[in-house]
């Protein structure tokens, strides 16, 4: 195996696109250590990226939003009190991975990229509209979070494809998000569902919202039907009886030792309508 520690994202792409067997990108290595340990996967070359001077960078986008580098942690994040006031929803999905020893390391960018339909910080990302900078020898583009994972274990990087950054737009006034999951005990478990909401209000009524769904499904899904349900809406009843009703309706969960068909489609109704009322609070103003 070959060990990499490129000090730019020049530097790594070359490599990158040099290597020819299995390859992989280390940036807090929660993931990749734990594979490579288990013997499930033996990249012939690991490039680490945590030498690059940015990765570690949270800073104000000019448009008012944040650029996130890519090994910044959990902990790095959940630290932030500007950023956990502009997007709480994102940080408290990455904060729900792992333990304090993973916080120190995980990030979000690994819980993008390792594809898991269960990752924890994906569905925030996703309600939130988070663009991801993708940079190779022929340049960057921005792709929004939902495009980047396929399904379990695969996205839609390239050979010699790096993620340089993530960046979330500017949250703006009225704003609020949140994340929740379910799992069978209180913390290191494998979310069985979650749900994220972000909306934005115009008084009291919801002016755009956008929900995403984990584990029940492939991939982690942006649910529009869901999010047409409470646009026009104060949150009330009816209207949080159709998110529960179009979250139910996109998924498609499978039966597994965490959850049957039945419970995932159950449990993923309450969560998406928990999760509106908090983000509503949250844009109100009443809750942080
Ligand atoms: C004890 C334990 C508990 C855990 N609990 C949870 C949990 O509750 N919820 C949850 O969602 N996850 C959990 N995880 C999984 C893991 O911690 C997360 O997925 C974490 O966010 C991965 O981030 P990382 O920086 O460590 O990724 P890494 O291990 O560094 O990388 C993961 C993948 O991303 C790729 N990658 C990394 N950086 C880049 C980049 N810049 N560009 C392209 N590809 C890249 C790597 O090649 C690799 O395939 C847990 C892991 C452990 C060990």
């Amino acid at each position: 195996m070959r060990y990499h520690t490129p000090k730019s994202f020049d530097e790594a792409t070359a490599i990158a696109a040099r290597a020819s067997g299995v390859t992989r990108f280390l940036a807090g290595g929660t993931d990749v250590l734990v594979q490579l340990r288990a013997g499930m996967v033996t990249p012939d070359d690991l490039i680490d990226l945590k030498h690059i001077p940015e990765v570690k960078g949270i800073t104000r986008t000019a448009a008012g939003g944040w650029r996130i580098g890519i090994a910044v942690s959990g902990a790095e994040l959940g630290r932030h009190e500007a950023l956990c006031a502009d997007w709480p929803g994102v940080v408290e999905g990455m904060n729900l991975v792992g333990s304090t020893q993973v916080q120190g390391r995980a990030t979000l960018v690994g819980n993008l990229c390792n594809g898991s339909p269960a990752a924890d910080s994906v569905p925030g990302l996703i309600a939130a509209g988070a663009l991801v900078t993708i940079t190779s020898a022929a340049g960057s583009r921005d792709v929004p979070a939902e495009e980047i994972a396929t399904g379990p274990g695969r996205t839609i990087l390239k050979p010699g494809e790096v993620i340089s950054a993530i960046t979330l737009p500017p949250r703006g006034a009225h704003g609020g998000d949140a994340y929740l999951r379910f799992i069978p005990r209180t913390e290191m478990d494998i979310a069985v569902v979650g749900a994220a909401v972000s909306l934005t209000l115009e008084g009291d009524k919801i002016a755009s919202a956008r929900v995403a769904l984990g584990a029940v499904a492939p991939k982690v899904l942006l649910v529009a039907d869901a999010a047409k349900a409470i646009v026009g809406t104060t949150l009330d009843d009816t209207a949080l009886e159709a998110l529960v009703a179009a979250a139910r309706a996109a998924a498609n969960p499978i039966s597994d030792k965490r959850g049957t068909v039945e419970f995932r489609k159950e449990v993923v109704g309450v969560l998406a309508r928990r999760a509106a009322l908090i983000a509503y609070a949250r844009a109100k103003g009443e809750t942080k």
